[in-house]
């Protein structure tokens, strides 16, 4: 596969940007934006707009159980929560200019459920997965199987407040089996142990083409930090699909993890996208050869499944390593406090974006993006944002001129290549320079606010 000459030229390929669909269990609010989903839009403009081949992938996050527990708690029907949210994120996105080239709904596509669950039988039949009896945690009182919002305890290796899935403290991953003081959410009891035969992904078994992986990937130190501390913890066994309520469904009584589909889904859709005929792992595999770089944006809370558990599927399915970055964002906080759908403590996206400009919008939360540490929203300060803006745009604000002018936009043009991508410094450097060099940064200007390249995306 050396001599592919899609494999071995820079650029000759496409650029992969995936951002982690949205779960429709609220509607999209501001941390959102500041998060992956303004900084991946401004990636695929830039790269875009650099002659690049790009192909953006997001979608909705429809099979979560956190999705089933808000319509349980609304009394109506997880179809009609999805259609409900995921109309409402689809306002936001648009009302944001972020747009996607593959934008799947698992609950209206059929299809999407077909492939995804017909290529985990296939990678059961080659041996990348093996189905194998598992212990998992049942409640013990009404003897469902527990995951992601069905328990709740302390993480194993921070302590901090958790459920199944990952740790938003360290990142960790936290299972109803491995939860300190773990609780049932339905009755509120402690799990009991119970075993069933299902597919499986032992890391451990990864653990050298894994480190291969890492050796090679752009990570922030951040998540090289999550890597040596699963490392030493000891990589753990994942389930791929278990008995529960919601889900893909697979082999008669058991159900694809969301986080495996997730994963899945990744391997198949792109391959789909760019060849409309490719079909099956062998399909999905040569496809995959016209992408020659993928870059993933993700909050820190997803690091877990992005760093490990995606690419260790991906390698176990025979997908060759390729340069990867991941570009990864701390939490925004709203006045003090986390942003929280479940909490109501959040300024939703599609109708702050009603009353204000997208381009500032999105200038902002680039400005403001908690991308090394956590930052925190103020109004206050977005509305000076919003005034300096307006002044650099009518020519009234001070500042830089000449070739300091050019230097400062040749630092904010660089801080949009992947490998540093740094969207604060590229607002800086654009209004800094504005009013000396009004076309090149507002040539900066548009690919931040969403109108350059025109029309990109659809
Ligand atoms: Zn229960
Ligand atoms: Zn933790």
């Amino acid at each position: 596969m050396a001599d592919d000459p899609r494999l071995t030229v820079p650029g000759a390929g496409t650029a992969l940007l995936v951002t982690p669909p949205p779960t429709p269990n609220g509607p999209l609010h501001l941390g959102h934006l500041s998060g992956p989903y303004v900084a991946g839009d401004i990636a695929a403009r830039a790269l875009r707009a650099g002659g690049r081949r790009v192909l953006t992938q997001c979608g909705l996050d429809a099979h979560q159980n956190y999705v089933l527990a808000r319509a349980e708690a609304g009394g109506e029907t997880a179809a009609d929560t999805v259609s409900r949210y995921g109309a409402l994120i689809g306002k936001a996105l648009h009302a944001a200019r972020i747009r996607y080239d593959i934008m799947v709904d698992p609950l209206a596509d059929p299809r999407y459920r077909d492939d995804v669950a017909g290529l985990l039988t296939e990678l059961v039949e080659v041996k990348a997965v093996e189905v194998a009896p598992v212990t998992l945690g049942a409640c013990a009182a009404c003897h469902r199987v527990l995951h992601h919002v069905r328990v709740v305890g302390r993480c194993p290796a921070c302590g901090a407040g958790a459920a199944g899935g990952t740790c938003e403290g360290c990142g960790g991953f936290c299972t109803a089996t491995n939860l300190v003081g773990a609780l049932s959410t339905c009755c509120s009891v402690a799990p009991e142990p119970v075993t069933h035969s299902v597919p499986v992904l032992r890391l451990a078994e990864h653990r050298d083409r894994l480190a291969g992986f890492w050796s090679r990937t752009v990570l922030p130190p951040r998540l090289r930090q999550l890597v040596g501390s699963c490392l030493a913890g000891g990589l753990p066994e994942v389930p791929l699909a278990y008995p529960s309520d919601w889900g893909i469904e697979w082999d008669d009584d058991l159900r694809i993890d969301v986080w495996a589909e997730m994963a899945l889904a990744n391997l198949l859709l792109p391959a789909r996208h760019l060849r409309s005929d490719a079909a099956a792992l062998d399909g999905y595999l040569d496809a995959w050869r016209d992408v020659d770089e993928q870059w993933i944006f993700l909050g820190v809370d997803n690091a877990f499944y992005y760093a490990i558990l995606i690419p260790a599927l991906h390698l176990a399915a025979g997908l060759p390593d390729r340069p990867t970055g991941l570009v990864v964002n701390e939490f925004y906080r709203l006045t003090g406090a986390k942003f929280s759908t479940s909490r109501d403590h959040a300024i939703w996206a599609h109708e702050f974006l009603s009353t204000e400009d997208p381009a500032v919008v999105r200038a902002f939360v680039s400005w403001d993006r908690p991308d090394r540490y956590e930052s925190d929203f103020r109004p206050e300060a977005y509305e000076a944002f919003k005034a300096r803006y307006a002044t650099v745009l009518d020519g009234t604000a001070p500042g830089f001129d000449g070739v300091l002018a050019d230097i400062e936009l040749t630092r904010g043009e660089q801080a949009l290549r992947l490998e540093q991508f740094d969207p604060a410094t590229a607002v800086r450097a654009a209004l800094a320079a504005f009013r000396s060099r009004p076309e090149r940064a507002a040539g900066l200007l548009g690919l931040i606010g969403g109108s350059i390249p025109a029309g990109s995306g659809g």
